[in-house]
């Protein structure tokens, strides 16, 4: 190991407190909390000015190239309680044959594939597990569509955190397996992603288990924001024109728009941002709806389906977060259906040789529609999350056979 070691090397963290994300009212660091007590995500705070005096962009480009990098701007205070499984800075892939085809400007993918787990649930996982064993938590439980249970049943294994996860039925197979595998109890729950969030609630005080929903637990967000940070770093400190983000929960998108402001406060980067586009899918769009009807909070999507199951959310405890960054970044919500996601990760995958996740797809999709109806230009430099392997979710099949004792017809393969 280097004595840089991210993982190792004694940097402090500048956290001051939490506040209410609705209200501002300060809650202390390095407590065990959930919402605030007007049932609204916690956000972290720092000493920004300190992290100003402290960190420098040379001083981060020496170090290795994870997430841990950035521990300054991170809760975790003592590096003994980190947790981790290696997670790397994932690299933006360049599509310029589709960009060319287009006729629009430069798209890179993020491509969050690469992270343990195989989904950018590990980023905010790694760091509520780490928090929670910093906390002395025992016992977590969460409801998930698939990659943030798989993501929590690791690193709570790894941490000899016990972890207790609920699923829709109906969640892709190899998300179920994943997380048992990794030491977790699974349960499929005859419902959606919400019903499973009501079973996690109400065990609460009969087991005494941490809810770790998504942005009832404050550091998860602290994890996701790292992309943020990262992108800004990757891109040299310039921002994109434009962010496509697929949004259930809405945690990375809230996250990165955190990152921004964190930035900006440390002087890293300027006043620029990109435009924030929350991606949903046609079958599950409360935040499209809320964004077009021009209100804060988003009802219950009824009857939620698509096949992009990591953003089947019918309502998100974060609405109001997500609606505002997209409205104060000049951006907007855009919803694409099954139809269009699959095309578009059919198209990518024949054409650039790149296999996206649905949700991912579901970005492509929506950028090029956005293009075609100028709510993005032609000139714009457009940034897509991949946020998971494509190889996680159920593949078509392929029927082609050939009989080695036959002669073989080589002209017709
Ligand atoms: C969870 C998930 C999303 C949605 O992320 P949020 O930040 O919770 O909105 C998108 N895609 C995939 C593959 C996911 O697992």
């Amino acid at each position: 190991m280097r004595d840089d070691d991210n993982l190792t090397a004694a940097r402090p963290s500048f956290v001051s407190h939490l506040e209410c994300s609705m209200t501002g009212e300060h809650y202390p660091a390095d407590q065990i909390h959930n919402l605030s007590r007007a049932g609204k995500p916690l956000l972290v705070r720092y000493d920004l000015p300190g992290v100003a005096k402290t960190l420098t962009k040379d001083a981060l480009a020496e170090r290795p190239p994870d997430l841990w990098r950035y521990r300054e701007l991170l809760p975790v205070r003592d590096a003994g309680n980190i947790v981790s499984l290696g997670e790397t800075m994932t690299p933006i892939v360049r599509m310029a044959r589709t960009s060319a085809k287009l006729g629009g400007g430069e798209i890179l993918v993020k491509d969050e594939g690469r992270l343990p787990t195989g989904s950018f649930k590990a980023r905010g996982l790694v760091m509520a597990v780490s928090m929670a064993k910093a906390l002395g938590i025992k016992h977590m439980a969460m409801p998930t569509n698939g990659n943030a249970g798989a993501a929590l049943a690791a690193y709570a294994s790894r941490a000899g955190i016990k972890a207790t996860i609920f699923c829709p039925e109906d969640t892709p197979e190899v998300n179920v397996s994943e997380i048992a595998l990794q030491g977790a109890s699974v349960y499929r729950v005859n419902g959606l992603i919400d019903d499973c969030g009501k079973i996690v609630g109400e065990g609460k005080a009969k087991t005494g288990w941490f809810d770790t929903s998504t942005l009832k637990e404050p550091y998860r967000i602290e994890g996701k924001k790292t992309m943020g940070l990262e992108l800004a770093e990757q891109l040299g400190w310039e921002m994109p024109d434009v962010i496509f983000y697929p949004t259930g929960g809405g945690t990375g998108l809230i996250g990165m728009w955190k990152a921004f402001a964190e930035l900006e406060a440390i002087g890293f980067i300027g006043a620029k941002r990109p435009r924030m586009v929350a991606v949903q899918a046609s079958g599950c769009a409360p935040m499209v709806k809320a964004f077009e009807d021009g209100v804060e909070h988003a009802p219950r999507w009824e009857n939620a389906h698509t096949i992009a199951s990591g953003i089947r959310v019918p309502q998100a405890v974060g609405d109001f977060l997500i609606l505002r960054a997209v409205r104060e970044s000049k951006g907007f919500a855009i919803a694409v259906d099954d139809d269009a996601i699959t095309a578009a990760l059919n198209e990518m995958a024949r054409e650039e040789g790149f296999l996206l996740c649905p949700e991912g797809a579901a970005t492509y999709a929506a950028y090029k529609q956005s293009l075609a109806s100028g709510r993005v230009s032609k000139q714009d430099r457009v940034v897509l999350f991949n946020c998971a392997s494509g190889l996680k979710y159920p593949l078509p099949p392929v029927h082609n056979t050939l009989d080695r004792h036959k002669p073989i017809d080589f002209s017709a393969l």
